[in-house]
């Protein structure tokens, strides 16, 4: 069984083995979840960053998919790097964000993690609505958590996002 809880708060602050990042395909940083985490975590995680770009993502990480670095100098012992998509209106591309929370739970459980910190990832930058963002979430965690990880955690940076993951549990 794997718990699922929310707490209000930063995710770079988190005592978990593992911390998801909202990152963008190029794995090399950026605003949000993964600006804070690079600008706290240190320059292992960009260093580890690079190497998987060269090594086994030339054109970048796809959207849907996760991999892991150390966590450097944060709390977690690893960082999982997952890419959201971006909110488009007109097109259904939830199945992308369920992917996201799939992906970075396989990787996870390969790492043998028994605590995973998830952000509401795409609802920053990439505009997602909230409320939709939470109940893909919670849906997929709960259909895809299990074998070693006993923990997810959804950390909310503010009161609409946390009222929103409540909403959808
Ligand atoms: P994306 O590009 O996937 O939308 P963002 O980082 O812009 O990623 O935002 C994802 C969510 O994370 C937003 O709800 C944002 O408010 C929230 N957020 C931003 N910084 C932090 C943080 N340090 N800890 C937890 N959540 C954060």
């Amino acid at each position: 069984m794997t718990t699922i809880t929310l707490v209000h708060g930063d995710i770079t602050e988190q005592h978990a083995d593992a911390i998801v990042n909202a990152a963008n395909s190029s794995l090399l940083g950026g605003g949000g979840v993964d600006g804070a985490i690079h600008r706290k975590g240190g320059p292992a995680i960009l260093a580890d960053c690079r190497r998987l770009r060269a090594s086994h993502y030339g054109k970048g990480l796809p959207t849907g998919r996760a991999v892991a670095t150390t966590a450097g100098r944060l709390h977690a012992r690893w960082v999982i790097h997952t890419v959201g998509p971006v909110w488009q209106p007109d097109e259904d591309r939830s199945g992308l964000l369920a992917s996201c929370y799939r992906e970075s739970l396989r990787v996870a459980a390969e790492l043998g993690a028994a605590s995973v910190a998830f952000p509401a990832i795409s609802t920053g930058i990439y505009r997602w609505p909230v409320d939709d963002g939470a109940r893909v979430a919670v849906r997929t965690v709960r259909e895809a958590a299990g074998g070693p990880v006993a923990e997810v955690r959804f950390v909310l940076f503010d009161d609409v996002a946390y009222q929103a993951f409540e909403t959808a549990l």
